[in-house]
């Protein structure tokens, strides 16, 4: 079975490839190491994500990205997060 996008975002949170350089009211600033490359992933609370990866639409890095800055807000493990997180 292929891994999903939520397995592979925690994949990725613990072998600690979310690096978040910025984490304000509202927005997210951060790169995600992925399998092929290092993508900078922006997120703006309820307005808009966006991953520079060559994935459309939701992917893997902006999941990982989401878990890890709800983390910071709220302290609950990525793994629960991600539970959490529409995709
Ligand atoms: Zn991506």
């Amino acid at each position: 079975m292929a891994e999903s996008i939520h397995e592979k975002a925690l994949r990725l949170i613990e072998a600690g490839a979310v690096t978040i350089r910025h984490q304000g009211d509202n927005l997210v600033d951060a790169d995600v190491r992925g399998d092929h490359d290092t993508y900078p992933v922006v997120v703006e609370v309820g307005d808009r994500e966006r991953c520079m990866c060559p994935a459309s639409g939701d992917c893997s890095h902006l999941l990982a990205v989401l878990a890890v800055a709800l983390q910071r807000n709220t302290g609950l493990p990525p793994a629960v997060t991600l539970g959490k997180v529409g995709v």
